[in-house]
């Protein structure tokens, strides 16, 4: 199988053997915005799967798996729209079908990887369960009865979530989830509080261990915003778990500590969710490209997978 992950700033294609295992990953840079993204973006997965094949000529593929950001269509195999990526309503299955030459499995960057991690990850063995990616912004992969839910593409943005007054959201909005407590948005946050440039959340972290009470406060702020935006899904959903994968998610237990203290605090009869770290991580977008290409060959409605990695 080939797989293509593709973010807002890189892409990444994996070669998976037949066993489903991960061969090699190749990274790009993902093509700049402008009106042909979206064709770019496809003429870039040509040549990362012939680089593949050039370096793993015994690697036959048999089909791909494409997944991208932003509003998608998954069954009409279409990117709907990408807020920093330029496309509006561009064929993408059709399009990267025709330059691999593959049956081409297509769909959403989060959900893939919450399928992923619902497949092969944490969040196995879980039927109602939200796989909730904290990295430059928030969403999650919401599965209800051991299904995706997808709403028609919109279900999951809990990034847009309205959490606080302020501040201003790229989306428009304000006080949402993401422009409180994103990984982006922490370290944002805690620069223009200090007035010190940081390079990430993982520097924040390094701070607030180091005593600085600007980085404390800017990682309280964001606990607080998680805890309250997870009450209103728990409420809604009554999920039996929350799995939290993204860059921030590498903070580990001193994450997911007192968010579950928090969360504890906030929620009266509600079902408690366990809040567990994805186990998959940062390549999980691939796994779940792999396992859109393993559909596109015969579709398997939602089975779970019980030994783990090996899929096939
Ligand atoms: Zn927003």
């Amino acid at each position: 199988m080939l797989a293509f992950d593709v973010g807002g700033t890189d892409m990444k294609a994996g070669l998976f053997d037949a066993d489903g295992h991960l061969i090699e990953v190749l990274r790009a840079p993902t093509p700049l915005a402008d009106e042909d993204t979206g064709e770019r973006v496809v003429a870039e997965t040509a040549r990362l799967a012939q680089e593949l094949g050039r370096r793993h000529p015994h690697v036959q593929p048999t089909a791909a798996g494409l997944l991208v950001p932003g509003n998608v269509d998954d069954d009409a195999g279409i990117g709907v729209f990408a807020e920093n990526l330029g496309w509006h309503d561009f064929p993408f299955r059709e399009r990267a079908e025709s330059a691999l030459g593959l049956p081409v499995g297509f769909g959403h960057d989060v959900r893939g990887a919450g399928e992923a991690e619902h497949r092969l990850g944490a969040a196995r063995g879980f039927d109602d369960v939200m796989v909730v990616t904290i990295g430059t912004g928030i969403a999650a992969a919401v599965f209800i009865d051991g299904r995706p839910y997808a709403g028609k593409g919109l279900a999951g943005e809990i990034g847009h979530d309205r959490v606080a007054e302020g501040p201003a959201c790229a989306c428009g909005g304000r006080g949402c989830l993401e422009a409180v407590a994103s990984a982006a948005a922490i370290a944002r946050r805690y620069t223009a509080r200090s007035g010190n440039p940081v390079s990430g959340a993982r520097d924040v972290l390094d701070r607030l261990h180091a005593g600085d009470c600007n980085a404390a406060a800017t990682w309280d702020g964001a606990l607080d915003a998680l805890a309250l935006g997870f009450s209103h899904s728990v409420a809604l959903l009554a999920p039996d778990a929350i799995v939290i994968g993204g860059g921030l998610s590498e903070a580990g237990e001193e994450l997911l500590q007192p968010l579950r203290e928090r969360l504890d605090g906030i929620l009266t009869f509600h079902r408690r969710p366990q809040l567990i770290k994805a186990s998959i991580g940062a390549n999980a977008g691939l796994y779940g490209a792999a396992l859109a290409a393993r559909d596109a060959l015969a579709p398997i409605a939602f089975s779970t997978t019980k030994e783990g990695a090996a899929w096939l």
